[in-house]
C-alpha cells in the first residue's frame, strides 16, 4: 500500500541529503536510484530517519509506494539523464502526478520540458546551498504552474532554510523556467563574488606577501561587518585550515585550477541574449576559463615574467572596494533578472528573490535583507540608486578605484573587481562616448542616429564630404 508523501529518484550527494531533509521534516518519503546498492546502502545509513524513508528496487515500486496524486523529486545530473527519466516514467505515471526536476537544469530545458506534452504535470526547481543545503535548509526557486507549487509547497517550505525573521527560503518564482533561470542568475553572482574574493585574496597574498592565517584573520573580521556572507565564513575557514599531509596551509596546496559546471557560462551567454549588462560575473567566467589554462599561464610566465609586484594595500580598503563591486555584482543580477522577465513575461518579484537568497543558498549574506527591503520599496530603480546602497557605494567606489588603480599598475590581474568599477563609472556618466559610436554606424550602414538638438536631420553629411 502506498505511504510515501513524496518520491525521489538520485541518491547523489544532492539527492541523499534532500531525502534526509525532508524525512527529517516528518514526510514518508520514496526513493530510488538507477544503481540499487546506492538505495539500499543509503536507508542502511539513515539512522533514525530509516523509518520514513521507503527504499525502493524499481520505479514501478517507488511509483506504487507514493500516494497519489504522486509527486516526485529529480535529482540527476541536468541534459539527457533528466529527459532520459522524464521518458522513463510517461508509462507509470497519471495525468495529475507531478514530477519535480531539482537538478541544476538550462532554464531552456525546463521551459521545453514545460511545453511538452508529457502525460503528467511539471515543475523545475531550482535548489541551492549545496549538500549541507540540501540537508538542513536550502534555498528554493521553484518554477511552473501556481497550482503545481502549491500542492508541494508546504513540503518545500518545510525543508527550506528559514531567514532570520523566520520566513522559509522557497518560493514560486513564475511560469516554466523561471525557477531554474533565477538559480542561474544565482550562480553567476556566486561565481562574480568568489572571484573577487579571490581577487582581494591575491592582493594580500601576493601584493601584501601575507600568510593563509593572517588572510584569515581578515576574513573573519570582514564577517562581522558589512560584508558578512557564507562565502566570506568559508573563505576564512579555507585560509585558517591545514593541509593534514604536509601541515601547509590549505590554500597553498591546492592548484589554481577552477572547476564550473557551466551555469555561470549560461549566465553570461544569457545575459548577451537579453542585452543585460552583467560584467562583473562575465569577467569571473573569463577567470575561471584562464585559470583552467595552466600550462599556458606557466609559458607566459616563463616568456614575459610573473606579473604581480609587490603592492601593500591597507585591508580596510580592501573591504570597502570588496563591499561596492558585490553591490555591483548583485545590482547587475538582478537587472538581468529584471530583463528576463519582460522578455519572457515571468512578471518576477524581485524582493521575493532577494528575500528567498537571504538563507540556505551559497551567496546569502547579510546584505540580501537590506537588498529585499531596497527592491521592496521600487523594483524598478537599480540598486545602486536605493539610498542604503548608494551611500555604502560613496564609501566604496573612491576604496575600488584606489584598489583596481594601484593592482594594475603592479601587475595584479582585477578582473572582476575592475569590470565592476569600469561599469559603475559608466553608468554614472551621463554623456558618454556612444555619440561616436553612432556617428561610425552611420557613416558605413546608413544605421542613422538620434540628435541632441531639434533639427531633424538622422544622417550624418559623410557621403557629401566624402564626395
Ligand atoms: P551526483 O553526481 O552526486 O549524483 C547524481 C545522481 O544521479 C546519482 O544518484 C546517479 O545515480 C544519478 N544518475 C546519474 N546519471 C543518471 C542517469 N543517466 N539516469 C538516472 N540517474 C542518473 O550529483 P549531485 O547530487 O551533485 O547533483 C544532482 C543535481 O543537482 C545536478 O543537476 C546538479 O547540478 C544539481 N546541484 C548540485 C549541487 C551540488 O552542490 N552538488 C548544488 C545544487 C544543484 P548512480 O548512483 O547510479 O550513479
Amino acid at each position: 500500500m502506498a505511504q510515501a508523501e513524496i518520491g525521489l529518484i538520485g541518491l547523489g550527494t544532492m539527492g541523499a541529503a534532500l531525502a534526509l531533509n525532508i524525512a527529517e521534516k516528518g514526510f514518508p518519503i520514496a526513493v530510488w536510484n538507477r544503481t540499487a546498492a546506492v538505495t539500499q546502502k543509503f536507508h542502511d545509513t539513515a539512522g533514525d530517519l530509516a523509518s520514513r524513508v521507503i527504499p525502493t528496487e524499481t520505479l514501478e515500486q517507488l511509483v506504487a509506494q507514493i500516494t497519489p496524486p504522486r509527486a516526485i523529486i529529480l535529482m540527476v545530473p541536468a541534459g539527457e539523464a533528466v529527459d532520459a527519466q522524464l521518458e522513463a516514467l510517461k508509462p507509470l505515471l497519471d495525468a495529475d502526478d507531478l514530477v519535480i526536476d531539482a537538478g541544476n537544469a538550462d532554464f531552456h530545458d525546463t521551459n521545453r520540458r514545460d511545453a511538452a506534452e508529457l502525460p503528467f504535470r511539471f515543475l523545475g526547481m531550482g535548489v541551492s546551498g549545496g549538500e549541507e543545503g540540501a540537508r538542513h535548509g536550502p534555498a528554493i526557486m521553484g518554477g511552473g504552474d501556481a497550482a503545481d507549487w502549491d500542492r508541494v509547497s508546504h513540503i518545500m517550505n518545510a525543508i527550506a532554510a528559514k531567514a532570520e525573521d523566520g520566513e522559509p527560503c522557497a518560493a514560486r518564482m513564475g511560469d516554466a523556467g523561471a525557477g531554474h533561470f533565477v538559480k542561474m542568475v544565482h550562480n553567476g553572482i556566486e561565481y562574480a563574488d568568489m572571484q573577487m574574493i579571490a581577487e582581494v585574496y591575491g592582493l594580500m597574498r601576493d601584493g601584501d606577501g601575507m600568510d593563509a592565517g593572517a588572510i584569515s584573520d581578515v576574513f573573519s573580521r570582514w564577517n562581522e561587518g558589512v560584508l558578512s556572507s557564507y562565502l566570506i565564513e568559508i573563505s576564512a575557514k579555507v585560509t585558517a585550515a591545514a593541509d593534514p599531509h604536509t601541515g601547509k596551509a590549505m590554500p597553498d596546496v591546492i592548484l589554481d585550477r577552477a572547476g564550473q559546471k557551466g551555469t555561470g557560462r549560461w549566465t553570461a551567454i544569457e545575459a548577451q541574449h537579453l542585452a543585460a549588462p552583467i560584467p562583473v560575473i562575465e569577467a569571473a567566467v573569463m577567470a575561471r576559463n584562464v585559470s583552467a589554462r595552466l600550462d599556458e599561464r606557466h609559458a607566459g610566465q616563463d616568456r614575459f615574467g610573473a606579473a604581480p609586484q609587490p603592492c601593500n594595500i591597507d585591508p580596510a580598503l580592501l573591504e570597502q572596494a570588496l563591499i561596492a563591486g558585490k553591490i555591483f555584482c548583485y545590482a547587475q543580477g538582478f537587472t538581468m533578472i529584471s530583463a528576463a522577465s519582460e522578455r519572457f513575461g515571468w512578471t518576477l518579484d524581485l524582493p521575493e528573490i532577494a528575500k528567498v537568497w537571504r538563507a540556505g543558498c551559497i551567496i546569502r549574506s547579510s546584505m540580501l535583507n537590506d537588498m529585499a527591503e531596497a527592491l521592496a520599496e521600487d523594483p524598478n530603480r537599480n540598486l545602486i540608486m536605493a539610498p542604503f546602497f548608494a551611500d555604502l557605494i560613496e564609501k566604496g567606489a573612491p576604496a575600488l578605484r584606489e584598489v583596481v588603480s594601484k593592482a594594475i599598475a603592479a601587475g595584479h590581474a582585477m578582473p572582476a573587481l575592475a569590470q565592476g568599477l569600469m561599469w559603475f563609472d559608466m553608468m554614472r556618466t551621463a554623456r558618454g562616448t556612444a555619440n561616436m559610436i553612432q556617428a561610425q554606424r552611420d557613416f558605413f550602414g546608413a544605421h542613422g542616429f538620434e540628435r541632441l538638438d531639434d533639427v531633424e536631420n538622422s544622417h550624418g553629411p559623410w557621403a557629401m564630404n566624402a564626395g
